[in-house]
This record gives C-alpha cells, structure tokens and sequence, in this order.
C-alpha cells in the first residue's frame, strides 16, 4: 500500500496574519508555521483582498489593531458585515490593554499580547479558537446530530470539498463504519447504552480526524464516515477505532466493521466516494470473520452493473422485460412427495443481459418505489395464473408471492392484495404472502398490525428466511404467521455437518412451540431432502425436486398431480 507520511502532503488548516511589521509577521508565522498554513497580509486592504480570495478556506484571522491605512478595527467592521467572512474567528494582537475590551466587543474572540512571548501559549491560543468556532458551526449545522455533535452528512460532504481545496494534491481515503448489529445491542442494553457507545464511537472518530487532518460526521443512526489524508493502514484504523470502544466490549473489533474507498477519484462527487466506501462495508454484514473491506475493482463493477439496471428498468417494465417463474413446493411427509403450492419468482429477460436474477435487481429498486410496481405485478400475474390453472386442470395450485417491506408500510396494500384475489375469483389463502423474518424485525409493530388484517381476510402470511433476522422466542411467540420457511443458509451443510443439523432441529422445535407447519428451501440433494424428511419437515421447495421455471413448464408438474390424484383417487 502507498503510505503518505510525508507531513507536507497532509491537510493543514489556512491562518491569516495580518501586521504591518514584518518581523512581527515572521515570528507569528515561525510558531505556527508547522502545524497552519500561514497567509500573511502587511495592511487592510490586502488582508481583505486575502479574506475575500480565500473565504471559506480561512480558519482565523490574526489580526494588528493597528496599522497605517485601513486598520484592524476597520477589518473587522468589514467582515462582521460580510455574511461569508463573519463566520471566520478573529484573534487580536495587540500592546494595548485598552484596546482589547473594544476588540472583544467588535466580535474579536481573543487576544495575544505584543511582544509575543510564549510560542506554547500562542499556538494553544489559535488551536482552541479554531476548535471552538468550527464546534459551533458544527452545532448550528448538526441540530440533526445532537447526540454526538459530528457533522451531518450535508454539512460534512461540504466540509469534503473544502478540504479538497485545501489541499488539490493529498490523496484521500473515505472511510464508512458501522456497528454490528446495533440495533440488537440497543434492544438488549437499551437506549441510554446504545447512545453512550454511538457517543464513545463519534469521540474517537473526532480524536482520528484531528489527529490526522481529516474529518469525520455520522452518516445516519449507527453508521459513520472518516474523510482522512492517506496514512493510517486500514487495520490501524481498526485498531484506532476499537481501542475507542473497550469499555463497552470484551472485543470491540468484532463489533464494528469498515469499508475503505482508498485514493478517491476526485472527479467522484463526495456523496458518490462515500457511496463506494459504504458498498465496502455494507458487503460485511453478517460476515463474522472479516471487519474490513477495501472498495475494489469487483465492487466497481458490480456498481457499473447496478447503474446499468437503473438505467433500463424503465424501458424494461414498458417493454414487458420482467417474467414470473415459478418453483414447486412439495409435501414431504406422506409416502410419496406432492406437489403442494408453488413460489412466484421474477426475473428480468434483459435484451443484452439475458436472465438477470432478482438478487441483483430488487435490492436495488427498493428505495424508489419500484419494487412495490414490481411486486404488485408478480402478484396479479400469480392470481390470473391461480384462476387460470384452477380452470384448465380443476385443481387450485396455491401460490406464495414475496412482499417486501415497503410493500407492507404501504397505506393502500392490504385493500391492493385483497382486490387481487377478488378480481381474480379465488381465495385469499390461495395466494399466499412471504414476509421476510427481517422485515418483521425491523419495524415490527406497524408490521404485526397489517399481518394481522391480512389474517383476519383470510390470507396465510409465511415468514421467510427464518433464522437469518434476530427474531428472539419470545417475539415470535407474539407475531402472527402461519408457517416458517427456514433460511436456505441451514439448508446447504445438513448432510456435512451435524452442527447445521441441530440447528435445523431447533427450529423444528421453535415451529412446534408455535405449532406451525415448516418450509425447507434449496434443498438441491436426495441426503438433505432425506434428513429433513426425517426431522419432520412439511413442504420443501429446492432444485431437488423442480428450478423455478415458466409457467407454460411448470404445468407438467400440475399435469404429474393430477395424474397421482387420479391414480390415488383422491
Ligand atoms: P427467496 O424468497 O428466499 O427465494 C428463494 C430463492 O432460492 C430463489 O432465488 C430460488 O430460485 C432459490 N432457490 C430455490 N431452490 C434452490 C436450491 O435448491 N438451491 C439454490 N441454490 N437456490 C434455490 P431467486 O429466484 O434468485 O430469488 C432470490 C430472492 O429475490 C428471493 O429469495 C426473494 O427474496 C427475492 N425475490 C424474488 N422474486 C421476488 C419478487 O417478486 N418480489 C420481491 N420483493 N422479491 C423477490
Ligand atoms: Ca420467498
Ligand atoms: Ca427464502
């Protein structure tokens, strides 16, 4: 990795000394030289030339009462009446004892006695008045972020291009952290705790920044960002940011992750950077091994692909690109398998792409709306096709469809799937509804009460992915849902590792407590489906048996059924 040391490259904040005397300049300048960027200005009306050149650029002013032509006060009567300067600290120098009051006054914010003593003094000096004047730019801009007092993310992403400015040549790092489950820990300590550890998490953000001439804000609830001259290895920060957080965990460094954009592309708005910074961290979820994650090449393409899709979902709804196929799930537990009722999957037939799987697309298409149009076009498709299969083989294969989250906080949803079914002329426990465990466990209440309503006209909710999400026994015991399809993710190792299998068996022993019937899906092998069957598993859906498929292929599965009820005379 390229490490940047070199403390010439790293960002320093711009001071303005303004004295006509040049050695006084030259003293002021040798004390704060290493760790500022000193502009110096011999009189007035160069020092505005400078303020006005630099504007946001400039950290303070250090400014001589007085000098021939315009003086210090006439400076900052001027810029206490220009909007984009009157933000900008003054510190007066003065041998006048008298004129510090009236500086003060005039909205100076300290004062450094002439002849200048102690270099110490003066430096602690400049450094709180800076500190102090950008805490408060940070209050007046964060009213969001009270908890922590870092910028928010408008404000930060402006800071981003200042210090850009700063400094064209330093090369950057975007930084995305985030707290592993937090909202558990929240759940479990409660909220006085939560917000202690996002306090503890935001100081040791703040110390990095200030440490390294970088800059931090806190993105949203648990989620942060670090804008940082080029230094710190990945792990340091790591390190940096855990050694923050022991008193709150055994092993902090489990407990946060990181996704790094190294070297920012300039060309890159600040929001896109952090984008990139955040895909890197947002690839660790879940992952209990690794912590960090660098933005890479995979990741860009994948973000191009992302785009690409974007870009022609429009086209694709209005051309009819989007297919439902559909995937049998079958009844395991009499002597022979039977088809039972299938799932709805989409997909998208890309002109260029081919297939496109919905992995790629629904995540997304979930924050602008459009996984809602897509859903509700699964859901129509799934009901004709109910009623259209009812009607050609007399027999009424029920169909789950998957309902996302947002599809559930939407207000006109359950009056939406209940003009389905009737539209259609079938039943509402015909089209059977998945809700994701995560989706629960995410805004529960307001979930709970629509699942609620669904069940009360009659529709069958199944949670999905169950064992993925943190659903505890004792919340599930209060939710409403009439089965539970296991997570795929236990599925895979059951014929390789005892330990899977006992999770399997634990669920089963949920399902029990619940008294619901269970679901297995990606069941790909004879072995699995073989144990599953054994453990008392109901319906399993998985390549073992039949792929999603078109609907025109997946009539040979009704056609099977049929022929079996008719041999068994059922
Ligand atoms: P899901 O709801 O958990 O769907 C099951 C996924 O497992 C499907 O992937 C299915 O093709 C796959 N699968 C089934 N059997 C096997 C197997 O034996 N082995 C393996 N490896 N995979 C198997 P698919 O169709 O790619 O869908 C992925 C996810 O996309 C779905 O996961 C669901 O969360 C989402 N999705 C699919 N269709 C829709 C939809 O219409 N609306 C919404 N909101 N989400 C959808
Ligand atoms: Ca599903
Ligand atoms: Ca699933």
């Amino acid at each position: 990795m390229n490490i940047v040391t070199d403390d010439s490259l790293r960002i320093k904040r711009k001071i303005l000394v303004v004295d006509d005397e040049s050695i006084d300049r030259q003293m002021l300048g040798k004390m704060l030289g290493d760790e500022y960027e000193v502009l110096y200005a011999a009189d007035g009306i160069e020092a505005m030339e400078l303020l006005k050149k630099h504007r946001d650029l400039i950290s303070l002013v250090l400014l001589d009462l007085f000098m021939p032509g315009k003086n210090g006060y006439a400076v900052m009567e001027e810029m206490k009446v220009d909007e984009s300067l009157s933000h900008i600290p003054i510190i007066v120098l003065t041998s006048e004892r008298a004129a510090e009051v009236r500086s003060l006054r005039m909205g100076a914010v300290d004062f450094i006695p002439k002849p200048y003593e102690m270099p110490e003094v003066i430096r602690a000096r400049v450094n709180r008045s800076i500190e102090l004047s950008e805490n408060s730019s940070i209050i007046k801009a964060t009213q969001n972020d009270a908890l922590t007092g870092l910028f928010n993310r408008d404000y930060f992403y402006e800071y981003v291009n200042l210090l850009d400015q700063y400094n064209p040549d330093t090369e950057m790092d975007a930084i995305a952290i985030n707290i592993n489950r937090f909202h558990l820990i929240n759940d479990m300590n409660g909220r006085d705790f939560g917000n202690d550890l996002l306090k503890a998490l935001a100081e040791t953000i703040r110390k990095i920044a200030r440490e390294q001439h970088g800059m931090g804000c806190r993105n949203d609830a648990d989620s942060f960002f670090l804008y940082l001259p080029r230094g710190l290895t990945p792990d340091e920060v790591h390190q940096k940011l855990s050694d923050g957080l022991t008193s709150f965990f055994d092993n902090p460094k489990t407990r946060i992750r990181i996704g790094i954009y190294e070297n920012v592309d300039r060309e890159l708005e600040p929001p896109r950077r952090f984008d990139r910074a955040l895909l890197a961290c947002n690839g660790l979820r879940g992952n209990f091994v690794e912590q960090i994650s660098l933005y890479d090449e995979t990741m860009h393409k994948k973000e191009a692909f992302s785009e690409r899709l974007i870009n022609d979902v429009e086209k694709a709804v209005s051309e009819k690109q989007f297919l439902v196929y559909y995937q049998g799930k079958y009844a395991i537990q009499g002597e022979q398998a039977v088809l039972s009722s299938a799932e709805a999957l989409i997909r998208w037939q890309h002109p260029e792409l081919g297939m496109i799987r919905p992995d790629h697309f629904i995540p997304l298409f979930e924050g602008n709306g459009l996984v809602q149009r897509l859903d509700h076009f699964v859901w129509r498709e799934s009901a004709a096709q109910i009623a259209a299969w009812k009607e050609k083989y007399g027999i009424v294969i029920p169909v789950s469809v998957n309902v996302s989250r947002i599809d559930l906080l939407e207000p006109g949803f359950v009056d939406e799937v209940l003009s389905i079914v009737k539209e259609n002329n079938i039943e509402p426990e015909h089209l059977l509804l998945e809700v994701t465990e995560s989706a629960y466990s995410e805004s529960s209440q307001k979930i709970v009460e629509v699942v609620n309503q669904l069940r009360e006209l009659g529709f069958k909710v199944e949670m999905d992915d169950f064992g993925s999400g943190y659903s505890s026994l004792n919340m599930l015991s209060s939710l409403p849902i009439d089965a539970l399809k296991l997570d795929m993710g236990f599925i895979r190792n059951i014929h390789h590792s005892d330990k899977d299998m006992k999770m399997v068996e634990l669920m089963m022993d949920i399902a029990e407590f619940l008294s619901v019937p269970v679901i297995a899906e990606g069941v790909e092998e004879e072995e699995q489906y073989k144990l599953l069957k054994e453990a008392g598993v109901d319906l399993i859906q998985g390549y073992y048996f039949s792929r999603p498929v078109p609907a025109s292929e997946f009539e040979m599965l009704i056609k099977e059924k049929v022929e079996y009820l008719k041999e068994h005379n059922a």
